[in-house]
């Protein structure tokens, strides 16, 4: 369950955007901390004074909902509605995990990978989170298990925090951070689902080394491998998987893992990823299909490029083919798993 919820949240990034200014009109209006201490001095006054008339004080009427506690980092702005201690160790993981993308892509200290700071949103009940994505990015993102909208000027992740034990709700904010943090690093392109779905799930891991998901993981990857199942890169680079897609999720992780640590390729992964933005054309224009051939030659061609694409990149950061790539990685995953 733990693995759907994580997935569509995968897939929410990429769909559950809203337009611009959205998120202003329907987020809660900051604390009021000093209204209520006031509030809550006046009303112990008023139960010494009932007590002393020997009246019996009325039942507190019902407390509306107060407002999220926020806490600022130096990169973002979390507003939660969790217990004070959990909304401050929450914004403390935000600003770690801050710092372990930027050592993975070797981000130049002091660089701003996004403009102002990133909202944090930490609901503490699926209805509060529901309330708010229906408002903010529409039905898709109720449903999911949580969504972001990574724009460049104050991108926002907002998550609903239960239903799941602690570090699988840490993990699940770093998951959706690593896509942030992914499409928001220098020029925004539409990079590939396995290198976003591969990173995600390689700093969910390095979080909790004992997730049984990453046992998990490498079994199907080693089973895979063995049984001549991986998919050759040459699809898989193009080819989108769905949230269910266990062994889909299991590769592209595994091959973030293998760059991580073969000699060749570690230390190089951020390089890669902005190859990959600095050599993806600009948008092109309206391409009008008139026939069911066009068509597939759009599709062809549009398949071919973002395959080319990724091995130009792949040979320039790396200085190997894929051909070289895929028998080392196999044997990496052989002696490894
Ligand atoms: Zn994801």
């Amino acid at each position: 369950m733990g693995k759907d919820q994580r997935n569509a949240l995968g897939n929410s990034v990429r769909e559950a955007s809203s337009p611009e200014g959205a998120f202003d009109e329907a987020g809660p209006s900051p604390p009021r901390r000093g209204g209520t201490a006031a509030a809550s001095t006046l009303g112990a006054t008023l139960l010494i004074a009932l007590a002393a008339l020997g009246a019996a004080p009325r039942a507190p009427a019902p407390k509306a909902e107060a407002g999220p506690q926020r806490i600022q980092t130096t990169h973002f702005d979390v507003q939660s509605f969790l217990p004070p201690e959990d909304g401050k160790s929450y914004a403390a993981l935000c600003e770690r995990a801050y710092g372990r993308f930027c050592e993975l892509l070797d981000v130049p200290q002091g660089e701003a990978v996004w403009d102002g700071k990133c909202v944090v949103m930490l609901f503490r009940t699926r209805e509060q989170f529901v309330a708010f994505a229906a408002g903010v990015a529409g039905p898709n993102a109720a449903v999911s298990g949580g969504f972001s909208r990574p724009t460049k000027l104050n991108p926002l992740i907002a998550l609903p925090m239960c239903g799941q034990e602690r570090v699988r709700l840490e993990q699940l904010l770093i998951h959706e951070m690593s896509h942030v943090f992914l499409q928001l690093f220098r020029k925004e392109v539409q990079l590939p689902i396995w290198l976003h779905e591969g990173c995600a799930q390689f700093f969910e891991f390095r979080h909790h080394t004992a997730d049984s998901r990453l046992k998990q993981s490498q079994r199907i990857v080693k089973d895979i491998v063995a049984n001549g199942r991986a998919r050759p890169l040459r699809q898989f680079w193009v080819t989108p998987f769905a949230a269910t897609d266990r062994e889909g999720y299991a590769q592209a992780w595994s091959l973030i893992h293998f760059l991580s640590q073969n000699p060749r390729t570690k230390g190089k992964i951020g390089k890669y990823v902005l190859k990959l933005k600095e050599l993806a054309p600009e948008r092109k224009g309206f391409v009008h299909i008139q026939s069911e051939a066009d068509l597939k030659r759009f599709v062809q061609e549009a398949v071919e490029k973002a395959y080319a694409l990724q091995a130009e990149a792949f040979g320039q950061v790396f200085g190997i083919t894929v051909a070289d790539l895929e028998r080392d990685w196999r044997q990496f995953v052989l002696s490894n798993y």
